[in-house]
């Protein structure tokens, strides 16, 4: 049997066994066989080679075509838990109403915490949130010959008709985004250029990768840099980056909560002084004296299980971890403390519309938060998102230190995680 012999019929098992005996390649299956035949193939062949039962990463619930723009070599699917959290009251720049947030994970106790801190919060009447810096950043690296010329593309690029031919030549490949501005940095003969861009609702990494591919090319031609990566790396993408922290990235967004003394005691079983002195020890001096970018208890927790139910990419669970969180003590005219809490999270990269946002389960835990796809006016709906997220990760900040300062951490994990 020749390769143009198999078709849509082909039996997974003897194509298994075709591409174990090497006349047919593992990625090359969906180019002979629709999708889903393609991973039961692949799973035939694993299970012969590893001993493995797959029936479960077999068992998905949508057709393997919808998933071909996000995967190759697919066998099944990965079923993470998902559970939800809420309704809670958010006044945000974007975001307003009552908000559940679906989130995927395997952390037995995780929901449960964030759901006491959002019960806390929603009886406080609610969290505020607002996006307060966006931009989607790509920073190519370019080979200069030393200083001058250094200096030089520099001047070139800060030159504002010059970044004007740069916009149009970036904003040509895409009818959303949009080039906010050039940052550039100098390290001896290496010149970055940190293009940032709104990117409306789409999280926007390809969409900034290829506008700044245009870009490059005009700056290659105008001046002496060339190209050398079009990621140097001062983007910062999934890696611990002080520059996300510190000048963003995606979206900076905060929100914050005011609980009332009377509330922090009665749902939170201790006092506003008790967590508010939790978190300056740990979040903040024990962050500190650890070298840590985060400044949180565990953003990421409520981030990366929100990044795998809504349909993020997931490795950019790095830079949602660069959260500061603070608590304050707020003594009132009666004498009675209340709390004062707030995260701010430098550089959350989410999207309501490509990716694997447009993955079936991931639209429909979108659906579940009302913000699928794109949204009125554009970028009005990742904005929301993004603030949803923010107030989830705050009640999660809430209900730990609320726990830590009540002693309540490890038996709270051994009721429910064990
Ligand atoms: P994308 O799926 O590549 O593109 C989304 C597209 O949706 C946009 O380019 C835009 O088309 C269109 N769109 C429609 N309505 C929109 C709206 N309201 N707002 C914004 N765009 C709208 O997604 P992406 O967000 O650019 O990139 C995310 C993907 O990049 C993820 O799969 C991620 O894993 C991957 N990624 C790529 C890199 C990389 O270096 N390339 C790095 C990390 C992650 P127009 O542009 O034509 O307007």
């Amino acid at each position: 049997m020749t390769d143009s012999d198999l078709d849509s019929d082909s039996d997974p098992a003897e194509l298994a066994e075709r591409v174990r005996t090497g006349t047919l390649r593992l990625h090359e299956l969906e180019d002979h066989v629709d999708p889903d035949t393609a991973a039961e193939a692949r799973r035939h062949l694993l299970e012969a080679e590893t001993g493995a039962d797959l029936e479960t990463v077999g068992d998905y619930g949508f057709p393997a075509e919808e998933a071909d723009p996000n995967i190759e070599n697919m066998i099944g699917a990965a079923q993470v838990p998902m559970g939800v959290v809420g309704p809670v009251p958010i006044d945000g720049g974007a975001a307003s109403g009552d908000y559940y947030l679906p989130l995927a994970t395997t952390e037995g106790a995780l929901l449960a915490s964030v759901n006491r801190g959002l019960s806390a919060i929603r009886s406080a009447g609610g969290s505020n949130a607002r996006v307060t810096k966006s931009g989607m950043t790509r920073a190519p690296v370019f080979r200069v010959d030393g200083v001058v010329e250094a200096a030089e593309t520099v001047e070139w690029i800060e030159d504002a008709d010059n970044l004007e031919t740069l916009r149009e030549a970036a904003e040509s490949t895409t009818s959303h985004g949009e080039l906010l501005g050039i940052e550039p940095y100098v390290v001896g003969d290496s010149v970055y250029l940190r293009f940032a861009y709104d990117t409306k609702d789409a999280m926007g990494m390809n969409m900034a990768t290829i506008a700044t591919g245009e870009a490059c090319e005009i700056v290659e031609r105008e001046t002496p840099a060339s190209l050398v990566a079009l990621s140097g790396n001062l983007c910062s993408d999934k890696k611990p980056a002080a520059i996300n922290a510190v000048e963003g990235r995606g979206r900076s967004v905060t929100a914050d909560v005011v609980v009332p003394g009377e509330l922090v005691e009665e749902r939170l079983h201790t006092t506003a002084d008790a967590i508010a002195e939790a978190n300056t020890r740990k979040n903040l001096i024990g962050s500190a004296k650890a070298g840590s970018l985060g400044f949180n208890a565990h953003a990421a927790n409520v981030v990366g299980a929100a990044f795998l139910a809504t349909g993020q990419d997931e490795a950019q669970v790095v830079e949602g971890a660069n959260t500061i969180t603070t608590m304050d003590a707020r003594e009132r005219e009666d004498g009675t403390t209340d709390l004062y809490a707030s995260v701010s999270l430098a550089s959350l990269e989410v999207g309501t519309v490509g990716g694997g946002t447009k993955l079936p389960t991931q639209s429909e835990a979108l659906d579940v938060v009302g913000l699928r796809g794109g949204g009125d006016p554009p970028g009005s709906n990742a904005d929301a998102l993004a603030e949803v997220i923010a107030v989830g990760a705050l009640a999660g900040e809430l209900s730990l230190l609320a726990a830590l300062a009540s002693r309540h951490l490890s038996s709270a994990h051994q009721d429910l995680g064990r």
